[in-house]
């Protein structure tokens, strides 16, 4: 047996390395299904430009580079008609990256049709493609409207045009508010962006504007309001770090910056879908998002991409040579398969009611994961649960469940892992 890696988090969860990825995966899609919900990802890992922040960056492409890696993409989507999983219902499916905008839109189409004839997507599906702002040409408008994609999520972090360059970001703020107004207009998308706190050099002023331009200039579908995360091989800690750049707002100031985006949102009747994510009308199902937050199925595509099915974990080769080379020999081409420990099921649903529905309830939890030791795992649980209650991080709000405190929602990623990793020990 190998060794499980990574650690217990939202986003994140240690799996027990297999030694055959293939025969994983074969055994996976044959298996069960793990939820009733499945989602599709496909990655496209090229941007043009770097912004300062970004995690995801692999590099840009020239368009041979891209052509050839979408001709190897469209091989692997029409390589999974022969799955087992084939006859699954696919509800959410997301080009994420890098910047999907960044393809030609007849590159899009072609993915899209591809999705089409190799998937069953629902006849609600989700179809959502990521784009940098400044990628949004009226021929990739047209392509998106067209192929039926029918939602677009923009990372546009802040409208400031100052901070926007500061942070490698080079269109402005009013080529960002008039790029979503063309999108708008052709009301065939549900347009949602996303915006950023704890930025260096943000102030309350500034975020609160960003906030006033989305609630009183555009009548997009859904806001994400994100932390800004860190983490030290960032080009943006170097720029800090060399003076170039302001520090980062203190913990104070970010988590005054989130309650003030959540009172906002309140005040204006945005309905709250998960913790970061906010609808202003019933075009936005956020249904990707919420598969992701609940640990959901998820089928990969692509190079880098990452997925799971019931108890495995999936992670796709990371270069460009050996993606050609397994999809052009007829394989899924994965780097990695892990099969997911005994607590997996159990933290996924914890995952799902603290996302979604902002609460904890360990019972629920219990029960619905089948938990053959509850005793056990409420007794392992029982110190942190009774320290957030004292700390008020922890609201009773009848039967077993505990609705969280703003700041308990604010600083949840440094917090679930507490309750997964105690979970956890009771297992082992
Ligand atoms: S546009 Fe998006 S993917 Fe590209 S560098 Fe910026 S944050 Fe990263």
């Amino acid at each position: 047996m190998m060794k499980r890696n990574g650690l217990r988090g939202m986003m994140s969860f240690p799996s027990e390395s297999l030694p055959c990825t293939l025969s994983a995966w074969d055994e996976a899609s044959a298996s069960p299904p793990g939820s009733d919900f499945l989602a599709a990802y496909i990655h496209i890992p090229f941007c043009r430009s770097r912004c300062l922040f970004c995690p995801f960056y692999y590099g840009s492409a020239s368009d041979l580079e891209k052509e050839e890696y979408v001709n190897a993409l469209l091989k692997e989507i029409e390589l999974y008609k022969a799955s087992p999983l084939s006859d699954r219902i696919v509800n959410a499916v997301y080009f994420g990256g890098g910047s999907p905008g960044d393809l030609k839109p007849s590159q899009i189409i072609k993915l899209v049709k591809s999705l089409r004839s190799s998937l069953r997507l629902s006849n609600d599906c989700e179809i959502t493609l990521e784009s940098r702002l400044s990628s949004i040409s009226d021929d990739l408008i047209s392509a998106a409207s067209d192929c039926g994609i029918n939602r677009v999520s923009l990372g546009v972090q802040t409208f400031d045009t100052a901070l926007r360059r500061s942070l490698g970001r080079s269109s402005d703020k009013t080529a960002v508010i008039s790029a979503l107004q063309r999108l708008l207009k052709v009301n065939q998308f549900a347009v949602v962006i996303d915006l950023l706190y704890g930025l260096p050099g943000q102030t309350m002023e500034l975020w609160k504007e960003d906030i006033r331009i989305v609630l009183e200039e555009l009548r997009i579908a859904g806001l994400d309001m994100y932390e800004l995360g860190v983490h030290g091989e960032m080009p943006l800690m170097n720029a800090i770090e060399a003076g170039k750049l302001p520090s980062l707002p203190d913990k104070n100031l970010r988590y005054e910056m989130y309650k003030a985006g959540e009172d906002i949102m309140e005040q204006n009747g945005a309905v709250r879908l998960s913790i970061k994510h906010f609808s202003f009308n019933c075009r936005e199902r956020n249904m990707y998002n919420e598969i992701s937050n609940c640990k959901s199925d998820c089928i990969p595509f692509g190079m880098r991409a990452g997925g799971r099915l019931g108890n495995f974990a999936f992670r796709q080769v990371p270069d460009m040579k050996s993606y050609l080379d397994a999809v052009y020999a007829g394989k899924k081409p994965l780097a990695y398969a892990g099969r997911n420990p005994a607590d997996f099921r159990f933290a996924a649903l914890l995952a799902g009611q603290i996302s979604r529905r902002r609460l904890i309830d360990i019972d629920e939890a219990l029960r619905l994961a089948e938990v053959p030791c509850p005793d056990k795992i409420r007794e392992a649980v029982k110190p942190l649960v009774a320290e957030w209650l004292e700390n008020s991080w922890l609201l009773p709000s009848g039967n077993s469940s505990y609705r969280l405190s703003p700041y308990a929602l604010f600083d949840h990623k440094r917090l679930a892992p507490l309750l997964f990793e105690a979970a956890a020990s009771a297992y082992n």
